[in-house]
Order: C-alpha cells, then sequence, then structure tokens
C-alpha cells in the first residue's frame, strides 16, 4: 500500500484531503470532533518532515452555493489547537486568491480550504476543477475513508494529476488494513453480527460474508423479518414484507454453507415506540398484537455473548434495538460490553457502519475495541466487495486486498 511512511514532505506542498463531515449545534460548534481528530496523525507526519499542508474537505450537503451552515471556517479553531499552530483558511478551495496563499505557503504552515462541495463540479468529479485543486499542491494524500467511495473530483479525479506522488494517510490505511483483517486475513471463528433497522440495507454485506463468517448473528428491527419468515408472530414489530423471502434465502444460504445462525429468542417489547410505553419480555415468536420488539431479550442476550465471546474475528454493524431510547439500550450495551471481553482476549473486532458505532462511542468503549470505523457508507461498501473509487484512484493494487 503507499503510504506516506514511505516518502519524505521536505519542502513538499501536501495536498490532504480529509474528511472533516463533522455534526454541528445551531451554534456552529462542534457536537462529536473524531473526524477531525483521526486525519491528525497524517497532518503533524507532513509538518514534522518539514512539509506543509492543503486541507481539503467536504462537509455537509450545500445545493453547490456557499452557505455559513456548511462552512470549514468552523473547524479552524480545533485544527489549530489539534496542530498547535495557526491555521491559514482559504475563503473559496480554488481560484486567483486561493492560488496565491497556497504558493505562499512555508514549510511547517497549514491552508485549510474551503467546503468542496460548495462547487458543483466536486461532485460531478469534473476533471478542470481536480485540475485546479491539483495546482496548489505538489503531492496528493488521501485520508478521507468517510468520502472514498465517492468517484468525486477532489476524492478520485485529483489522483491522475499525481501519476507519482499519491498516496494514503495513517487513517486511510487503517481503516483499508481493517477490512483486510476482515475479508481476507480472519481468523476463525468469524462472527458476523449485524442489527439496525432493516433487512434490505445488510444484503450484500451478508452475501459478501457468507463464504467467510462461522456465526451470524441478527439483532434489531431486522430480526423480525426473519422471525417472520420463520412462522412467528411478531405482533406490530418493525417487518419488511417484501424481504420475507430474502431472509428464507439467507437462512438456507447459511445451512448450505455451514454457517450458524442466532436469531433473537426473546424480546423486549413495547405498546408503543416510546421510552415511556409499558414493555415486558415476551418470547420472539409470540408477540401479542399491538406490542412490538425494541430491544433483544435477557435470554438472548446471553446466548449472543456466549457466541461473541468465543470468537476470533468479529464485525459488528447496527444495534440490537432503539439504543436511542435508554429502556431499550441494554441489548445493544450487552453485546458491546461481549465484543470489549472477546477483543481482551485477543479478537480482532470492527465496528463498522450503521448505528453501532454511535453506540460504542455513546458507552464510551471506543478505545477497548479493534477499530471504530470513522466510514459509515464507506466501510459498508468495502465489506460488501464493491470498488472504492477513492481508494483504487491512488493504489488500484489494494483491491486485491479488499476483494
Ligand atoms: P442502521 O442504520 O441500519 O444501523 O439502523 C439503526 C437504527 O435502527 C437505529 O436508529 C435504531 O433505533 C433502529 N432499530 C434498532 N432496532 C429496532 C427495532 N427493533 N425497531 C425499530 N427500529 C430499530
Amino acid at each position: 500500500m503507499k503510504t506516506i511512511d514511505n516518502y519524505n514532505f521536505k519542502n513538499k506542498k501536501a495536498l490532504v484531503r480529509v474528511d472533516f463531515n463533522v455534526p454541528l449545534d445551531n451554534d456552529f460548534k462542534i457536537i462529536d470532533d473524531t473526524r477531525i481528530r483521526a486525519a491528525i496523525p497524517t497532518l503533524k507526519k507532513i509538518l514534522n518532515d518539514g512539509g506543509s499542508v492543503i486541507i481539503m474537505s467536504h462537509f455537509g450537503r450545500p445545493k453547490n452555493l456557499p452557505e455559513l451552515k456548511f462552512s470549514l471556517i468552523h473547524a479552524v479553531p480545533l485544527v489549530s489547537q489539534l496542530l498547535g499552530r495557526p491555521v491559514q483558511f482559504a475563503k473559496d478551495c480554488i481560484g486567483a486568491a486561493t492560488r496565491n496563499m497556497a504558493a505562499n505557503l512555508k514549510p511547517g504552515e497549514v491552508l485549510l480550504l474551503e467546503n468542496v462541495r460548495f462547487h458543483a463540479e466536486e461532485t460531478k468529479g469534473s476533471e478542470s476543477f481536480a485540475k485546479e485543486l491539483a495546482s496548489l499542491g505538489d503531492v496528493f494524500v488521501n485520508d478521507a475513508f468517510g468520502a472514498a467511495h465517492r468517484a468525486h473530483a477532489s476524492t478520485t479525479t485529483i489522483a491522475k494529476f499525481f501519476p507519482h506522488d499519491k498516496m494514503f494517510g495513517y487513517l486511510m490505511a487503517h481503516e483499508l488494513e481493517s477490512i483486510e483483517k476482515l475479508l481476507k486475513l480472519y481468523k476463525k471463528p468469524f462472527t458476523a453480527i449485524l442489527g439496525g433497522a432493516k433487512v434490505s440495507g445488510k444484503i450484500a454485506i451478508i452475501a459478501n460474508l457468507m463464504d467467510r463468517i462461522d456465526n451470524l448473528i441478527i439483532g434489531g428491527g431486522m430480526a423480525y423479518t426473519f422471525v417472520k419468515a420463520m412462522g412467528g408472530n411478531v405482533g406490530s414489530s418493525l417487518v419488511e414484507e417484501d424481504r420475507i423471502q430474502t431472509a428464507v434465502q439467507i437462512i438456507e444460504d447459511a445451512e448450505k454453507k455451514g454457517v450458524k445462525i442466532f436469531i433473537p429468542t426473546d424480546t423486549l417489547v413495547a405498546d408503543a415506540f416510546s421510552n415511556d410505553a409499558a414493555r415486558k419480555v415476551c418470547d420472539i415468536k409470540n408477540i401479542p398484537e399491538g406490542w412490538l420488539g425494541l430491544d433483544i431479550g435477557p435470554a438472548t442476550e446471553k446466548e449472543f455473548a456466549a457466541v461473541i465471546e468465543t470468537s476470533a474475528t468479529i464485525l459488528w454493524n447496527g444495534p440490537m434495538g432503539v439504543f436511542e431510547m435508554s429502556n431499550f439500550e441494554h441489548g445493544t450495551r450487552a453485546v458491546a460490553d461481549a465484543v470489549v471481553n472477546a477483543t481482551k482476549s485477543g479478537a480482532y473486532s470492527l465496528i463498522g457502519g450503521g448505528d453501532s458505532v454511535a453506540a460504542i462511542n455513546k458507552y464510551k468503549l471506543t478505545d477497548q475495541v479493534s477499530c471504530v470505523s470513522t466510514g459509515g457508507g464507506a466501510m459498508l461498501e468495502g465489506l460488501e466487495g464493491q470498488v472504492l473509487p477513492g481508494v483504487r484512484a491512488v493504489d488500484e493494487s489494494v483491491e486485491k486486498i479488499i476483494r
């Protein structure tokens, strides 16, 4: 893999694509700075080598026009604090004034460009726009894993203007290595834990993992479609009627391939979709009419934990219940604890995509698992075995790792 480790940035202007797409509150304060912190080691390596840094990123989904709530100016104080030096800000990512700022950048200096998505050309992957961005730096570093599944100008097209001087930053390398650990270097027993709202979003990932995994744990809203497919009564729980046949196929496929499939046996049901609703534990195949399953039950928690704690490789994608509500988060917390225990015993654990990342952060267990992905959609597509355009553009050989 071409990474920044094998490159000396002395006197070079490094154009670094990062993913600073962080949530803001109404006062433009950053609510969760994980993605910005994750890019800092790459920026520091370049600066410590004696290079300068030009940072580019997208931010939100503006309608191709500047808007204050989508301005990267809100990231300046934090980036400056984390790097321990001033950060210059270019009010546009292209144009004469920006070219001038980039040209005058000295070793050790940092320039943050305004949101690349203020130009429609970005998401179109425009060559001329990418060329303008490319003209600002001597070397291109892609550290934006969260945008790696987008064939946009600053993530993908731009790489062609650096035929030799293009490479991955540390965050990107770390995330790609975690995909490699799951799809190529996995140790058995390998357990995939899938939850979240719907079966439909998880079909491709199940298909790509079926030949690799030993155990498939199904929780969250998607479990009720499986229970119904097996003839159970799920009351008013979330069910995707048009995916019942898919669930049957997944169960049959797992049987054929010797994959053990674990579907909840008991569930915590509520009489309304509300934290204050009446609730009780019941058999998941016999949910009374008018009640809906919002979490896995205590027996299921134990069954799932036993499987997880004896696994050597673990992927977790999607919560076990409506964990945003405190009365229905117990199952998700139990799975999080089991993943942490397995990791302590030497398992490799990746929390990738979906709201399980939010859950592991909520429980402050981020440092106790092997990798928490910063790229929701990108991680999902990587694990589905899809081409990641931002990765291919920098290093085609990496595809052999992840496919
Ligand atoms: P995903 O983005 O697919 O990981 O889905 C995450 C969402 O699924 C979260 O917002 C959860 O609240 C929701 N979810 C989990 N379990 C259930 C359930 N039993 N019924 C309805 N929604 C659920």
